[in-house]
């Protein structure tokens, strides 16, 4: 079956950096017949840009090709690391340190392919890069303007990645929808790619076909009227991807085709289904991957290998018993902010053949009162990360109740902060314990902002982002979980265990068990008596896909299964 192999969970996480760093710094352009996907959205947004290409990339991936994915963000913002995860859901994490946008979870969710800073580019960035040369007088003297040089720029970073020579495909999400004013450069820029690239170019456009339930008829009027659009800025698609909750008779799809001289065979549907996971397969049932090939004349390559795939999501479509874990978060009403999280719970319980039932707790609502209702149920709970004050006693009431009742526990970045800060004021008996970053008057500032990052911190730039080392002790659980002492995985946070502390939590039973080998600094700590208890300062979330889900995840998942198990027993 498809049981997460360790030794391969273990090689990619340590591959973390590696990868990232060999895209940024690999400037010695190798001649290879890339070929360039672009992937735009028309109608409404939200329709799944970046499964699609996640899609696409993994069946291109499973037939043998080198293939990556980028994303083109049309708004003003740098990177997405400033924006509100209730605007833009999740901040994903790279592992060369780029605040992302979520749907590169997505792509390495889908594929285990590493993205980097490169792969994520957005207006802001362009710009930024743009007037850079302005001011340096790169532009001798010549009037800047968004045609040529806004475009050029974003020409440049399209064929950044595919210049390297490590890839066979680059395929390219455009954020936004045909139509809005902030993509226009970007879909010029496009256009003007595809007259110098000719069929080594290739254009996705994906949109949606309502169903009108009192005609009881799907309506394509949209798509071809988002079509015209597109054409109407100079781009002809090659294949159209309508997105729908309910089949598209054939004759339909070839209407659309004709409306939009598009080959009848390269009109495909999307239907709605119950897994994101399974998207790949209705494109590749409906040849997308050979279409691509085709029309991009890419070297033939024999049927993709999904058996591993389909193991999971065999996994997924028969699992019958549920574990039940509790996410105490503030942003509860969201889920795409703890999206990473919510998927690897789901891959790890999949692949222990159960089914997951993620309870979102409020933590600015949970009480003392109530603590015992709401966690009561619960095989495990995890703590998640977040920025401030807002929810915070929460986390530590659900903690104390957690760690005294011996629930399997899982804290995230801050989540692991808390069970620090709880263990200091409820088993050490330092009652105004704290984080610098809720109280800076703390008397004890368990966790802390490094002597180092004080001064940083002036000029801004104090956050620990991207993959770092961390040595586990072994003999540790959490070395156990991972099958190994030397690990990697992505951080962002700007505070930090305060090892002048260490030794009194060591003594009381709360063990650092992770530190980074260069610095020292504590990157897990433990309480080794207990079921399941370990707080873990990186993201492990950030690097668990559904072919290698998350060892420590995994771990987490296994002790929540089998103290459900030993509940259902007595
Ligand atoms: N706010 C905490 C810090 O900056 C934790 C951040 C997080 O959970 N991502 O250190």
């Amino acid at each position: 079956m498809a049981c997460p192999d360790q030794k391969g969970a273990a090689r990619f996480l340590q591959g973390g950096g590696t990868a990232a760093h060999a895209v940024l710094t690999q400037l010695t352009f190798q001649k290879v017949d890339t070929k360039y996907i672009f992937v735009t959205g028309g109608v409404v947004s939200s329709l799944g840009k970046g499964i699609i290409s996640s899609s696409l990339a993994r069946l291109l991936l499973s037939r043998g090709y080198r293939v990556t994915i980028q994303k083109f963000d049309p708004y003003i913002n740098i990177d997405p690391g400033t924006l509100n995860p209730y605007e833009h859901g999740e901040c994903y994490v790279t592992a060369d340190g780029h605040e992302a946008d979520l749907d590169l979870g997505h792509y390495e969710r889908f594929t285990d392919i590493r993205t980097s800073r490169a792969n994520n580019v957005t207006t802001g960035r362009i710009y930024q890069t743009v007037i850079d040369k302005e001011r340096r007088g790169d532009y001798l003297g010549k009037t800047v303007q968004i045609i040529p040089h806004i475009t050029d720029e974003i020409k440049r970073n399209v064929k950044l990645l595919g210049k390297t020579g490590n890839y066979d495909f680059v395929i390219t999400e455009i954020g936004g929808t045909v139509g809005d004013i902030e993509s226009t450069p970007f879909l010029e820029a496009v256009r003007q790619l595809k007259w110098e690239l000719g069929r080594d170019a290739l254009f996705i456009h994906l949109t949606y076909v309502p169903y009108l339930k009192a005609a009881k008829e799907l309506k394509t009027k949209p798509t071809q009227h988002s079509v015209k659009q597109l054409q109407s800025v100079g781009i002809q698609p090659d294949v159209l991807v309508l997105r729908t909750e309910k089949e598209i008779p054939p004759s339909m799809l070839r209407k659309v085709g004709q409306f939009c001289n598009v080959a009848p065979d390269a009109v495909i549907q999307s239907l709605d289904q119950p897994t994101i996971y399974q998207v790949p397969l209705g494109m590749h049932a409906q040849h997308l991957d050979d279409i691509v090939i085709r029309l991009t004349g890419a070297d033939a390559t024999p049927e993709p290998d999904l058996t591993r795939w389909n193991m999971f999501l065999h996994k997924l479509a028969n699992a019958d018993k549920v574990v039940n874990i509790g996410l105490v978060g503030k942003y509860v009403e969201l889920q795409d902010a703890y999206k990473s999280i919510n998927e690897s719970l789901m891959q790890a319980a999949t692949h222990l053949d159960h089914k997951v039932n993620i309870v979102y707790i409020h933590s600015e609502k949970l009480t003392e009162a109530d603590v015992a209702e709401k966690l009561g149920g619960m095989d495990g709970v995890v703590i998640a990360p977040g920025f401030g004050q807002r929810g915070i006693e929460g986390k530590f009431t659900a903690l104390r109740w957690c760690r005294e009742n011996d629930v399997p526990t899982f804290g995230i970045c801050l989540g692991m902060q808390c069970m620090v800060i709880e263990f200091a004021r409820n088993v050490l008996g330092l009652h105004d314990a704290n984080s610098t970053e809720m109280d800076t008057k703390t008397p004890h500032n368990v966790i802390d902002l490094m002597e180092e990052q004080k001064s940083i911190s002036n000029m801004g730039g104090t956050m620990r982002l991207g993959a770092y080392e961390c040595s586990l002790r072994p003999g540790s659980r959490v070395a156990e979980a991972y099958g190994t002492t030397d690990i990697m995985e992505r951080h962002r946070h700007r505070f930090e265990f305060n090892e002048d502390y260490r030794e009194r939590f060591e003594q009381a039973g709360m063990q650092c068990v992770g530190e980074n080998p260069g610095t020292g600094l504590v990157e897990v700590v433990e309480i080794p008596g207990k079921r399941w208890f370990i707080g873990t300062q990186y993201h492990p979330e950030y690097q668990s896909t559904v072919l290698h889900p998350n060892p420590l995840f995994l771990s987490f998942v296994k002790a929540a299964i089998d103290f459900s198990d030993e509940k259902q027993s007595k």
